[in-house]
């Protein structure tokens, strides 16, 4: 069998998720699209948390380091296996599986533990136990005894003080049992996928809630790409009734039929598409904008988190805000005025974002955010570690109003959001301003370019670039909300 045949851990996946994925995988791969930001960022993450997981059993030997011939891998795997230490990055084929393994550890007699590591905070089931059990498959065909499998994921309750100490923050996990039930399916599994491969044709696969599920397929633009732009996937909320409306042959929202049961919000979204106008509730509108109080302050925050804490009295994966934008309206047709802050240095960069935002907040007036449960949420987390701050915070929860509100109820509703309350969906609907101009285009990007230029190697130069870049986004979320209320305003 020729390298590019063997089906390997992460095709295996790939396959149980949808035959037309793998069928593609092998035979029009250049059809699938690249990697992107996000993901790669994530696959970044992953390999640090590895390479963390090593330490969990030291003194092992890195297999192949630097090579990808499976051939090679799988000679120096069985070199470095006699001398019965921990290996990391084995590799081994069978049946035409070809398994790479995290960590394995020699355990009692000739036998082994084999320990995947996953960058999640617990077991998924559904993902991490085919993967173990794929990896148990080839390994024990091969000749590997293999003793218990455990899989090694973040421990949800680590905080970190000081350096990271992998004992507490990676949780062990017995899988043996339900690994092995599984694996005892995984040559009929392997069988079948290699015959999808082996077919000249893509097998015939509808779109499903397979799609994104466990993970958005990276074909979802391709096989998505029949829907029309108003389709019944952009029904708020639409769930399985998406799909229901979909086998029934409707594709545009505007053509479900008139009996077919839609939440009030939904009845509103078809509406508004056949009117060809917004729905506008004129006195819920008005009793909100009636709660702003002035001087306004619209406040909004970004936040990078990490599976490995980058600071002290962090956990993995907890949000730490590092920059924030604020523009203030004295009056409802007065001025505005603009300030931020964006944290500069390596240093934890709570205890100034917070003194920073302190000083600018004006003491009075409404606090507007959009979706502000993420502001207060970050807020408190920070007067957690910064208790000083929390006689502040107690002044100022009270007179935070939480724009998405009016929106997420449908009070406003405009046929271009598709279905979204999201500000990317509702400021461009409601005054044509956009994102699209903007190097830097959502939250995602500005933590990942923000750590990058941070904690990464780039020039001072670039690093300038970044962060205007960075106050260029953040600053249009909160003169976002100022267009937005003023649209409100006028109707
Ligand atoms: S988008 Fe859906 S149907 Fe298309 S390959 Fe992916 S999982 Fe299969």
């Amino acid at each position: 069998m020729s390298a590019s045949q063997y089906i390997s851990k992460s095709m295996f996946l790939m396959g149980l998720q949808c035959a037309k994925l793998i069928w593609f995988r092998y035979n029009a791969k250049n059809q699938i699209p690249a990697t992107d930001e996000a993901a790669q960022a994530i696959f970044d993450q992953g390999t640090e948390v590895g390479e963390l997981a090593r330490q969990l059993f030291p003194g092992g030997t890195m297999v192949a380091p630097g090579i990808f011939a499976l051939d090679q891998v799988i000679a120096q795997t069985q070199q470095a296996i006699r001398e019965r230490r921990p290996l990391y990055e084995a590799a081994f084929a069978f049946n035409g599986g070809y398994a790479r393994t995290d960590i394995l550890v020699p355990v009692s007699g000739d036998a082994w533990d084999l320990v995947e590591v996953k960058s999640t905070t617990s077991l998924k089931e559904e993902v991490h136990l085919p993967d173990i059990a794929f990896q148990a498959f080839v390994l024990s065909g091969a000749g590997i005894k293999l003793r218990k499998c455990f899989l090694a994921h973040i421990n949800n309750g680590f905080v970190r003080h000081g350096a990271i100490d992998p004992q507490k923050f990676f949780t062990l996990e017995d899988v043996t049992r339900p690994v092995s039930v599984l694996s005892r399916g995984v040559e009929e599994q392997l069988g079948a996928m290699q015959r999808v491969i082996g077919a000249k044709a893509q097998p015939e696969i509808q779109i499903g809630p397979h799609c994104d599920n466990p993970y958005t397929c990276p074909m979802h633009d391709h096989c998505w790409a029949f829907l029309p732009e108003a389709s019944v996937f952009t029904l708020y909320r639409g769930g399985k009734k998406s799909f229901k409306l979909l086998k029934q042959g409707v594709q545009h929202l505007e053509n479900i039929p008139v009996d077919f049961p839609l939440t009030d919000n939904q009845a509103i979204q078809r509406a508004a598409l056949l009117a060809g106008k917004p729905h506008i509730d004129r006195p819920a509108l008005a009793a909100f904008l009636g709660q702003i109080e002035y001087p306004a302050s619209f406040l909004d925050f970004e936040t990078i988190g990490t599976a490995i804490p980058l600071f002290d009295y962090t956990s993995p994966f907890q949000q730490i805000p590092f920059q924030f934008s604020l523009h203030i309206l004295r009056a409802a047709d007065g001025e505005i005025e603009h300030c931020s802050f964006l944290a500069d240095g390596t240093a934890d960069p709570r205890p100034e974002f917070m003194r920073q935002l302190r000083d600018m907040l004006p003491a009075t007036g409404s606090v507007v955010a959009y979706n502000a449960s993420f502001e207060i949420g970050r807020l408190n987390e920070c007067c957690e570690l910064l208790p000083e701050f929390k006689p502040w915070l107690k002044k100022v929860t009270p007179r935070i109003v939480d724009l998405l509100l009016p929106f997420r109820g449908f009070r406003y509703y405009h046929p271009q959001q598709h279905g979204s309350a999201s500000m990317k969906a509702v400021l461009p609907a409601m005054t044509g301003q956009g994102y699209e101009d903007l190097a830097i285009q959502e939250g995602g990007a500005a933590s990942r370019e923000f750590l990058r230029v941070t904690f990464g190697k780039v020039d001072d130069k670039e690093r300038l670039c970044v962060r205007q870049h960075l106050n260029e986004y953040c600053g249009l979320d909160t003169m976002g909300m100022v267009q937005i209320i003023r649209e409100l305003a006028k109707l």
